[in-house]
Parts: C-alpha cells; structure tokens; sequence
C-alpha cells in the first residue's frame, strides 16, 4: 500500500518535469502564441452578429400574411434552417464554396493560389472568397485592402469559432443582396417568385443564387431573357459536376422565367401591425389566421361596407373564433386598412365602444346561476322609475307582462335593469372582471344600471371571447393568436347549465332582431346570436355562435358618428350571417346538449313559478337542480267578497250575513298602472269594506314622482305627483308637508307647486297604508 503511493508520486513528478521542458520549448510558443493571440483578441473585439430582419407575419399554415420592412428600410426577411432545402444547400455550395464544410472560415489552398495571381497581375480579387468570408463583409462592409482582407480572415475565423456551418450558411441566405432593398433569399423568393423558399424549383433556385454577385446587371424582372441565359450556363456546370439528374436539369432549363416584383403580401394588417408591436425584435411571428378564411372575410367586410356607404355607414370589424381551440382564425379590424377617410388604420377589434344590449345574456345567465329566475319566470316590462333612470324599450313601447326569455329574445330594457338591481351592478363588474373586460375594470366605480344597457365600455374582442363562453359550457378562455399557445384550461364564468339554458333563448328565430326583409331566400345559419345597438345610434352589434365558432361583428363609424339606420340586427345581422354560412354552412357538429343538472319541470304560464291549485294554465320550463326557484305561485289570490262581488272583507271586518270566496288576479302595483293607462281590461278586486277599521300593512302604494331624495329647480313649472297602488285600491290620498291636498285615482298624475325647501310628500290608500318621500325644492 505505501509503496504504491510512492510510486505513483513518482510518476507525477515525471509527468510534470516533461510538462516543464515543454513549456521551456520553442516550438511550444510559436504553435501556442496565435492561439492565445486570437482568443484575446476575440475577448477584446467580439464579433456582433445581429443583423435586423424584417418583421414577418406568418399564417396557421406556415404562409405569409403580412411582412414588413425592417427598422433601415429593407426587406431582409429571416430565412430558418429547415427552409434551406437539400437542393438550394447543394446549388449555393456548388456555386460558391464547395469546401465550405471542411475549411476554417478560409480556403488556405485558395487563398494561396489568388495571393500569387494577385502579386503576379499586380490586380486584386476576391476569387479566394469562402461563405464565411462573403457573410463577414455582408455584415462590416469595408474598403478593399490587405489590412480588411486580414480583418476579415480573423472575423471569418471569429465566425466559425462562435456558429455552426450551418448557421452561417444560414446568415449567408438571409444576407445576400438582390438589388434594392431587397436582401436575402427569403425576401427574394417572396417578392420575386410569390413562394416561400421550400417552394423554389431548381430553376428558380440557380436563378437566386447568381442574381447576388451581379445584382445591378441582373436584375429581376427586367433582364429575364439575359438572366434565362446565365441560369442556364450554371444548370450545364451543375450537369457537368454531376449535381442532379440530367432530366431534372433538362426541366430546369426548358422552364419559364416568369419572375417580376411583386408587392409583399398585406393581409390582416391590424392583427400584423398589432402583434408586431407586442412581439418586439421578433423576426417570424406565428398566427393561428387561417389565410384564406381569413381573404374572405376580409374580402366579405369591404363588400358589405360598400353598400351601406349611401347610409353614411363606413365602417365594420369581424372576428372568427373557433371555440375548439380558442384560436382566432380571422381578424379583420376595419373594412378597408387603406382608407383614411374612414379611419382605415383604426383596429375596430379593440377600440372601445358601447356595447348596447350585448351584456344582457350574460346578465341573464348569471341570474339563472343564483336562483333569482328561470326562462318562463314572468317579469313586468312596464315603465319604471330606478330613482331617475327611466329606461324606454327599443322601439319606445312595453310589453306587460311578459318571461324572461322573451325579455332575452327582444332584448328589452325594463326587465335587463330590473333584474340587474336585484343582482346589482357590482356583481355583474365582478363577472365583466372575470371575462378581462379592460375598461370595465376602469370604470367599475362609476358604473350603474344603465350599465347594462350600454352605459359602459367594451371592445368586440372582448364581447366576442364573452360569447365563447357560452358556446364553452360556461368557461371563459383566453384567445389565442400564436400557434405556439394552447387552449388555456379556462375558468368557471356561468355554469354549463345557464349557458345552455341562454343557448337556447338565443337560437329562437321568432324574434324581431331578424334583418329586416328577412325570407326565405336567404339561408339562415343554425346559431345563437345576440345583436345590440348603442345610445345614439353609433355601434350596431351582432355576436353569433354554433358550437365551432363564435363569430363578433361591429358596424359603424370610427368618427362616432351615430346613423338613425344603425341597429344591429339590420345592419350588423346580415354580415354575420354571412360569415356564418361562408365559414360553417351545414355545420357537420351537432347542437348543445343539456347537461346533466338541467331538468323540465311545469310551470304555471302566468308566474313561471311552481303551479299552486289555482294554476290550470302549466308549461315546460328549464330548471337547474338544486338552484332554481322554487316558489309556489301567486298570481291569483283567495279575496272575501259579498255575494255580488261589490264589496271585500278582511278576516276580521266579515259580515254575519255571509260571504263567498272569489279568485282575483294578484298584480304587482306597476302592472295595474300600465294596464289602466294602456286600457287593458283586468278584473278588479272589489273594494274593501268601507267599515273595517283594520290597518293594513303591506301593500302602500309606491310614489314613482317625485323621487325620493332628490332636488327640484322649479321656477313656473309644477311638480307632478303619481303613484302605484294595488288591485284592490280605488283611491289615494295626496299630503304635502302632512296637509291634506287632494283624492285621487290611484292611476292619475297630479300637478302641484310645492314649497320651496325640504317638503314632505305622502300617499296614502283607501286602506289605510301610507308612504312618504322627501325631497328639495330649489328656485331662484
Ligand atoms: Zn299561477
Ligand atoms: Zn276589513
């Protein structure tokens, strides 16, 4: 053991005794020396390879959409490994460099060779040029003299040091100059021959590869029949080398030049022009558009604009979606990118604008989810004050009574803010939250009611990728726009059950947000849609959805100016029929399905609610277990009359003559005042016994003017007075400060001059029940 630790001492001291002797050598330093001369220098010096490329836009197929100049003006598009075929690799190395994969940066044979021509003709030439020497001077273009030639042996040494064959081969082909500001084999290919590289024939290919040692004199285009000729003299030396099959050179040779310029591809430039501002330095980006969907739509877009142009309607935006993948697959932001009269260059997808009524599905849905309603729930759509706001419908009338979906279907007013009191405004800001609504994040603190009608900011990409969601069982997902991304796993916004329950209202076609002239001839495509049309007339909106796509449609003016035939379902309806039946007519995928906690259950047609005994008239309605209402009905009510029905009793004023029990209709106050005012005959409750001295409790009118807590400037004007009462009321009673001022009819409006200051206003019924606001009277 400690002999064979000596011996190995032993041996290390000879090893470092030879070492020694070496480093003492001569010839050790003469080989070491320009070794460690060029590693300092390449510290000292490094070679900056960045070339700027031109920003390229690329399709779902891998094809240009849009591309581009870089930031000096060129056309230098990025051309990858895998575009350098075998064929165009054999030509350019044929012509070029056939030793590039075996010298370091220089050919020393070569290089030998032109030094004795040169000092022999006393001229200098580049012949001994390798690959790797051409990209140095395409990158540090210098003056020709022996000191360059010697910069640019150590660059090309550099070069080989710090990147493989191939990508210099690589940074060669997306250098190399074709006249112009074209640069590149990529942007010649392109520009040149309409293809991408992988498509070049072998023609096409010597073509390319002789064009950058004489651009000027060859140039494309317009010396073709001179450049046929040189192309061929390389296709016989490429025969003569036995590159390819003498066929395949035959080919080449008998084939047209057919090459001309061309103008770079510009389609989707919004979404060009957008993802190269997020994806900065970023030479290929990859988009999900589908290039010839997205041609089409585009195509579709500028078409429909043309004929509303007598309309003074100038502009559109379309978004396809496929909610399979959450990929866009076709973006069109404005119908005409090179308008600037109209604001051509305005993206339509992301400007913010008023929604009108596109957020109401997703109010409605969000109601089914707590429990507050259900599709045949009744709801009164009856002129309503909110403290202020008096919302009118669409086309200024109101409709009763009427359920929920069709409130949906028709989009009315009255019902949307109803139902968005209950829920308030900032449960719905929590969901818009949720869905990444920018603007709505914003202004969430002053937003109200009418927020659901439009009061509120949006764009159509985000109202669009809304929609996806009810086409996606109720999950919200990001948008995709790069092939690189994947379906994100998404998050629960409805449940599946409320969006198939808002699928199904939105499908029903008996429904006035039709186009008008809306027949047989025209194909309707099987979707659910929801249109909108905002305050002022200045956004019609028509967002549509099966269960592949989810298509948002905009039609406007980017000016904001409003048009009185702006609305969406004539405007913004047809174009997304359009679309529809362009990009899925007879959609092969069948429709949504219920899920498994959706039930049918029998409603009473009057309330929507559980039938009680008084309920013959029942239908099916949709419910969701476990969290639609249950409440019995109440749409009539047990009333105690005399014989004849002229007088009713209460339990505690019943006559000892006798009485009989009668069935009234049980009307909420407002419904009574639309029915009274709009003539609509319903049976009254008889009034209540003048004796009973009870007094009741629920039920007090409710003033709907003045509002409560409000401020008046009257200065000649007076204010109006006017209530709502309950069925079984047939007068009120006006007090102003707790004075007596006059009896009424429940249904009529008063006028009156009320004391300037605070005033206390008061309505009592014939029942004894009594309600009062406050208010201020200003004047000057
Ligand atoms: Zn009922
Ligand atoms: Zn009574």
């Amino acid at each position: 053991m400690w002999k064979a630790f000596k011996l190995m001492k032993e041996g290390g001291q000879k090893s470092s005794n030879v070492l020694k002797k070496w480093l003492r050598s001569s010839r050790f330093w003469l080989l070491i020396t320009p070794f460690l001369l060029f590693l300092l220098l390449d510290v000292a010096i490094p070679f900056k390879v960045s070339p700027r490329y031109s920003t390229l836009i690329a399709a779902s197929d891998g094809t240009i959409l849009h591309a581009f100049l870089n930031d000096d003006d060129k056309w230098r598009l990025y051309t990858e490994l895998e575009e350098i075929t075998p064929v165009l690799r054999q030509t350019i190395l044929q012509k070029e460099d056939r030793y590039f994969y075996y010298h370091p940066g220089f050919n020393p044979v070569a290089l030998g060779r032109a030094f004795l021509k040169n000092t022999a003709t006393g001229r200098r030439s580049s012949g001994a040029s390798t690959i790797t020497m051409q990209v140095v001077r395409l990158l540090e273009p210098r003056q020709r003299t022996y000191l360059s030639k010697t910069i640019e042996l150590f660059r090309a040494v550099q070069l080989e040091l710090h990147y493989s064959k191939d990508e210099i081969l690589q940074l060669y082909l997306n250098l190399i100059p074709y006249g112009g500001n074209i640069e590149g084999m990529k942007s010649a290919s392109l520009l040149y021959f309409g293809k991408l590289p992988q498509l070049l024939s072998l023609a096409e290919i010597t073509t390319l590869t002789i064009i950058p040692n004489r651009p000027s004199s060859l140039r494309l285009g317009q010396k073709n029949a001179f450049i046929v000729q040189e192309r061929n003299k390389w296709l016989r030396r490429f025969e003569k080398a036995a590159l390819f099959d003498k066929q395949v050179i035959d080919d080449a040779i008998n084939e047209p030049l057919t090459a001309y310029r061309r103008e770079a591809p510009k389609l989707a430039p919004h979404l060009a022009f957008r993802l190269k501002k997020e994806h900065k330095n970023t030479p290929i980006i990859r988009t999900t558009i589908l290039p010839t969907r997205q041609a089409l739509v585009e195509q579709m877009t500028q078409n429909y604009v043309n004929r509303l142009q007598s309309m003074d309607i100038h502009n559109a935006a379309v978004i396809v979606v496929n909610n399979e993948t959450m990929r866009v697959e076709a973006y069109v932001g404005s119908a005409d990118f090179n308008n600037p009269y109209d604001g051509g260059q305005v993206d339509g997808i992301r400007a913010v604008r008023s929604p009108g009524s596109t957020l109401k599905p997703l109010l409605y849905a969000i109601a089914f989810d707590k429990g507050m309603i259900t599709p045949k729930s009744a709801i009164n759509d009856v002129p309503t004050n909110f403290g202020g706001f008096e919302p009118e419908n669409f086309d200024r009338r109101f409709n009763g009574k009427v359920t929920i979906e069709f409130a949906l279907a028709n989009s009315l007013n009255i019902p949307a803010v109803k139902v968005l009191k209950e829920l308030t405004p900032s449960v719905l800001i929590g969901y818009l939250k949720k869905a990444d609504f920018q603007t709505v994040k914003k202004q969430s603190k002053d937003l109200g009611l009418s927020m659901i009608l439009g009061g509120c900011g949006v764009t159509l990409e985000e109202l669009t990728r809304l929609f996806t969601s009810f086409a996606n069982e109720g999950k919200i997902h990001g948008l995709n726009y790069s092939t690189d991304a994947k379906k994100s796993k998404g998050e629960v916004l409805v449940s599946p059950e409320s969006a198939y329950l808002i699928n199904g209202i939105l499908t029903q076609i008996t429904r006035p947000d039709l186009p008008n002239n809306f027949d047989n001839t025209y194909h309707l495509p099987r979707i659910a849609w929801k249109t909108g049309t905002s305050y002022g007339k200045k956004d019609a909106w028509s967002i549509g959805y099966n269960r592949r796509y989810t298509v948002g449609v905009w039609v406007g003016n980017f000016s904001g100016v409003g048009v009185p035939e702006l609305n969406g379902a004539n405007i913004a309806t047809p174009l997304l029929f359009d679309v529809f039946n362009a990009i899925d007519y007879n959609s092969p995928t069948g429709w949504f399905k219920p899920t498994t906690d959706i039930t049918r259950r029998k409603v009473c047609a009057e309330s929507g609610d559980l039938p009680a005994e008084f309920c013959t008239h029942q239908v099916l309605d949709y419910a969701i277990m476990g969290i639609s209402p249950t409440r019995k009905c109440q749409h009539s009510k047990w009333v105690l009359t005399d014989k004849n029905a002229e007088i009713s009793y209460c339990t505690q004023c019943l006559p000892d003559s006798g009485y009989v029990r009668k069935l009234y209709p049980n009307m909420a106050p407002e419904l009574i005042a639309y029915n009274e005012l709009n003539h609509i005959p319903f049976q009254r409750i008889p009034p209540h016994n003048p004796k009973c001295t009870r007094v009741f409790e629920v039920g007090a009118p409710v003033i709907t003017s003045p509002n409560d807590g409000s401020e008046y400037f009257l200065e000649n004007q007076e204010l109006q007075l006017a209530c709502q009462a309950s069925n079984d009321v047939r007068e009120v009673y006006w007090y102003i400060n707790d004075k007596l001022i006059q009896k009424a009819n429940p249904q009529a409006a008063l006028f009156v001059k009320p004391p300037v200051g605070k005033v206390k206003i008061s309505c009592s019924d014939d029942k004894g029940r009594n309600v009062d606001v406050f208010i201020k009277v200003l004047s000057r």
